[in-house]
């Protein structure tokens, strides 16, 4: 039996999804409560509906401490094909940080950062992939979510933090069982970029984890780095103690984290296109 070779999977197009992650930017911070949100969200379905997505929503509350409010919050599923038994679930939080706290001036820690990195990255993989798999359509089932309300805590309270990613774990769509695995996408467009092994990753998706590290050796993208990275708490815990196999696909080494410089410029099409590269492989083979 002859096994595919590379070239013969859809063409991820890397400066498709910098656009995507350009127009999100300039939709404003997307911080819950905010008008970017709003914006955004209707803007993600549309982008969905119009590659062939079957969208549905999860609506519920979270609390934003800094504000000391309340706020309605929102994950987005869009299942592709014959998803009634979903394989694999790519996922990436749409909110933005409503505060620029690692801020060096503390008068602008108040301001909500503008998310090009920490938040629009994964988003835009994942848009230029629904298109990929809408005109491509798989062998393996996929959806795709976007989690709400990532990004919300204070530092050192990581129960404040990927309130959507636990929500969807605890409340799964009573028609949508819970995928097989999942890959999350988080700050994976920063121009320099270096994801290494995250800790839960390596430890509770060993499998998948190499597997990508694999493709990505194989087919040059060397943002992979094949050495131990630090743990993070991400959206990926609540799905791996749901029981699924989850890797964080992160680079946390990124000097404009959590502040107002977190803009298009210090992201690349191309840190977009070695990420993106890497899934349309593993979705393909
Ligand atoms: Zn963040």
């Amino acid at each position: 039996m002859n096994s595919p070779t590379f070239s013969q999977v859809p063409a991820f197009d890397s400066e498709r999804a910098f656009k995507h992650l350009e127009d999100q930017c300039a939709l404003g911070p997307r911080n819950p409560g905010s008008i970017g949100h709003q914006k955004c969200k209707t803007w993600l379905i549309e982008q969905l509906e119009s590659h062939g997505g079957n969208v549905s929503l999860q609506s519920f509350t979270g609390n934003d401490p800094h504000a000391g409010q309340s706020r309605s919050l929102t994950n987005i599923i869009a299942r592709f094909g014959d998803a009634d038994k979903p394989q694999l679930m790519l996922c990436a939080h749409w909110d933005t940080r409503p505060v620029a706290d690692r801020e060096r001036d503390p008068l602008r820690r108040a301001q909500p950062i503008l998310g090009a990195n920490d938040g629009a990255s994964g988003v835009a993989v994942l848009l230029e992939i629904a298109r990929i798999i809408s005109v491509n359509p798989p062998d393996k089932s996929v959806i795709i979510v976007f989690f709400d309300g990532e990004d919300l805590g204070r530092e050192s309270h990581p129960e404040e933090y990927a309130l959507g990613a636990r929500y969807f774990a605890l409340h799964p769509p009573p028609d949508l069982p819970l995928p097989s695995e999942a890959v999350l996408l988080d700050m994976i467009g920063d121009a320099d970029l270096e994801i290494p092994i995250e800790w839960y990753s390596g430890r509770h998706a060993s499998s998948l984890r190499r597997t990508l590290w694999s493709i990505a050796s194989e087919i040059g993208s060397t943002a992979f780095v094949d050495a131990p990275g630090p743990a993070i708490e991400d959206d990926h815990v609540p799905l791996i103690k749901a029981g699924i196999p989850a890797v964080d696909l992160i680079d946390f080494d990124y000097p404009f984290w959590h502040t107002l410089h977190d803009t298009p410029d210090k992201c690349s099409s191309s840190s977009l296109g070695q990420v993106g590269r890497v899934l349309v492989e593993y979705i393909y083979h």
